[in-house]
Order: structure tokens, then sequence, then C-alpha cells
């Protein structure tokens, strides 16, 4: 398959005068989703009422649009369901892994990994009690801590601060040598990068749809199952959409077939509309394609910015292989020098306590995006431009 990218660039609503640098954490909308959920809106939900569960299939969406997120990240058909959010489907995931492995009671993580993670491990141990615990150490000393007392290798593939990347296959290939499961987070990974879940023999996966996928802010999470586990994991969140027969309303829960007893409750239908949507793109999208591009357009960035703005130190790894689909640089006025490109309409986002970070989306980032966004921040790094007041104010949202 060879990508036609400018023709993909143009199926986004891209505001005039912006250059959005951001789909790392809310991807733009697609053109056809904004008719297609007002078609759900209006011809399913208004017309058919309670029947579109039925009538529209709403109620198999979550199974096919796993599958249709399957194909990006190397999941087997059937392997893959929507629902909840991210940090709940990584409590499902985490809880149904070391229940399969009883025999260890560590979590092993990183210190660089999301702390919606990390709480949620926490939370967990601590409903659990009985000498589970959570172990962070730093990223590039997983490899190291994973022994004989990890039960489950607990990791985002894509640190969402610097886009280093971890070496999936590797690590999971250790994790099992030591008997432990491996649970991967590909919020920064899927749609960004290629994902080989079924070649890495991954046990779980959970990801975003929000972010390189495009499904809206609040859009459903996604959980992943291997085969070889799928009838023998038991969901900790047990919801009725799980259940093996969810309208025969027993009193007792009995897991459903496979991935789909990963599901809890009703899943949102009007946001998985808009998925649809934007899957009908990635359906013409070739991965290995959307890498390289990315891996182009972030490279070029890095030199643009090296080449005028000395103060800034480059957060990612310089390698292309070892880093997502983001770049990030250093300053102590990184909150204030974001904002400033803001106002300038180069929309990037700041992560405590001092990184500027900047997402490349091949589907809609453009070369002359890497340029002009490039030059505005070197205009603003070389008048001070960021050392105003209202720059330094912070927003709820950073
Ligand atoms: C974005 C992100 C989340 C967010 O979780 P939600 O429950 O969807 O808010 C969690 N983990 C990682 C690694 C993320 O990048």
């Amino acid at each position: 398959m060879s990508t036609d990218f400018t023709k993909i660039r143009a199926q986004f609503v891209l505001p005039d005068g912006v250059i959005y640098l951001d789909g790392n954490s809310l991807g733009p909308l697609p053109k056809a989703a904004a008719e297609r959920v007002q078609r759900t809106v209006t011809a399913e939900w208004g017309d058919m009422l309670i029947g579109g569960w039925n009538k529209a299939g709403w109620m198999e969406m979550p199974a096919r649009l796993g599958n249709r997120i399957g194909r990006l990240i190397g999941a087997e058909p059937g392997s893959v369901v929507l629902g909840d959010t991210l940090s709940i489907k990584v409590y499902q995931a985490l809880a149904s892994a070391l229940e399969l492995n009883p025999a260890s009671k560590v979590i092993l993580s990183d210190t660089g990994n999301f702390p919606s993670d990390l709480y949620m491990a926490d939370g967990l141990v601590r409903t659990l009690g009985e000498g589970y615990s959570l172990k962070t150490v730093p990223p590039e000393e997983v490899e190291a801590a994973i022994d004989g007392s990890v039960a489950v290798l607990m990791l985002t593939e894509v640190d969402y601060r610097t886009g280093r990347k971890h070496d999936m296959a590797a690590l999971t290939a250790k994790a099992h040598a030591a008997g432990a499961l491996a649970v991967w987070d590909l919020a920064h990974s899927a749609g960004a990068v290629p994902v080989d879940l079924a070649g890495c023999r991954a046990d779980f996966a959970v990801g975003c749809t929000y972010k390189y996928l495009n499904s809206g802010p609040g859009g459903p999470a996604f959980i992943y199952v291997a085969p070889r586990h799928a009838q023998a994991a038991r969901p900790a969140l047990s919801g009725w959409l799980g259940h093996e027969s969810p309208f025969a309303f027993d009193l007792d829960y009995r897991p459903g077939a496979g991935i789909e007893r990963m599901r809890v409750g009703t899943p949102p239908v009007l946001q998985m509309a808009a998925l649809e949507a934007s899957m009908d793109i990635w359906d013409t999208v070739d991965m290995q394609d959307v890498r390289a591009r990315s891996i182009e357009l972030c490279d070029a960035f890095i030199a643009a910015v090296e080449a005028t703005c000395p103060m800034l130190s480059l957060a990612s790894p310089r390698d292309g292989a070892g880093r997502g689909s983001q770049v990030s640089f250093r300053h102590p006025e990184g909150y204030a020098i974001m904002q400033a490109l803001i106002a300038r309409g180069v929309i990037g986002d700041f992560r405590a306590p001092d990184i500027l970070r900047f997402g490349f989306t091949p589907l809609y980032t453009s070369f002359d995006d890497v340029a002009g966004a490039a030059k505005i921040l070197a205009e603003i790094m070389a008048t001070d431009a960021w050392n105003r007041p209202e720059f330094k104010a912070r927003q709820r949202v950073t």
C-alpha cells in the first residue's frame, strides 16, 4: 500500500491560521465525523429510539471497531474491544494479568509512565493487599529489574513526555523468560508507530482513541487480550455487557466469550460513530508509510529548531527508531513559550516541569507545518516574545 498523505490531510478539519502539533493529545475532527455523528443522532437515535441497539448495530460496535484498530496494532481478529476510559482499561488489564499469575506479587513499571497508569496500579495493589506491590524504576533500568519476583510488567511503549520508545519485543520476551506477563499501554503508539502485538507475544494491551486515532474528546479506550488468555482471563470489572448473556439478567456473573468479557457497561455510541468516520480514513493507511514520514517530519523539526534555538535542549531521542511520533524540548520557561506559540497559531502542549511537546502526525501534518512552526518558535525565542505575564498565567489544562 502506498499512502496518499495529501489526499488524507484534505479529510480533516484544520482551522485556517493554525499549525496543529497536538494530535498526540487530541486528534482533529475528520470532516466525515460531523456528518456521521449527525446521522447517528437523527437517523438512529432519533428515528429508531431504543431499536438502534439492534437495528443500527450499536451493540456490535465495540468489537467491530476493535477489529479495525487491531489491524494498526498487529492484533489477531477478535482480540480487541472498545469501552470505558484508558485508566479503567489499565486497571482491568492489570487485575486480570495478576490473577493469571498468582505465584508472584510485584507489578514492575517505570518512572516515565503516565501517572494515571501508576495511580491505577497503586489503587489495585491497595485493594488486593496480601503482599502485592508496585515497583517503579527509571525507564533505562527496566530490563535489568525484570526478575522472578515480577508478576506483571506494565509499561507504556512510548513515553508521553519525551517520546522515548521501549523495545516491546525484547522486554516482553524477557518478562516471559522470568515468568511474568506483559501489559502494554499503547496510548502514544496506536496510529503513531507500527505495533505487532501478536508478533511480540504481548499478553494484554490498552490504549486510547482520542489521540492519534481521532475519535474526539472523551472517545472510548480499547483493550487487547492475547487469544491464548482470552478464555482464562477473569474481568475484575465484571459488568453486565461482559456477561455471557446480558439479557438473561442472571444473578450470577458468567464471563462472555473471549474479548467480549472485557466489556463493562453501555458503550458511548455517539463517540464510536465519530471513531467510525476516522477509521474509514485509517483503513486506507499503511502504518509503515506513517512511520517513515513521521520520522522525516520529526527529524526536520529537530534540525530546524536546533539550528535556530540553542537555548532549547532536545528531550527526545535523536535517533528516530528510538522515538515515537513526537518531539520534545526542555526550557525552564517552557510553559510561557508554549503559550506564546499558541497565541501565534502553533498548537503544541506543555508537560511539567519544563517540556514543550510537539506531536507529528503524518495524516495531517505537512513539511510546510514543520517549517512554519520552527520559524515562529525561532522568532519567539529571538525576541523573548514569551516573556509576558499573560503567557505565564497557568490554565487548568496545559
Ligand atoms: C493519555 C493517557 C492516559 C489517559 O487516560 P484516560 O483514562 O483516557 O484519561 C493514560 N495513560 C497514558 C499512558 C496516556 O498517554
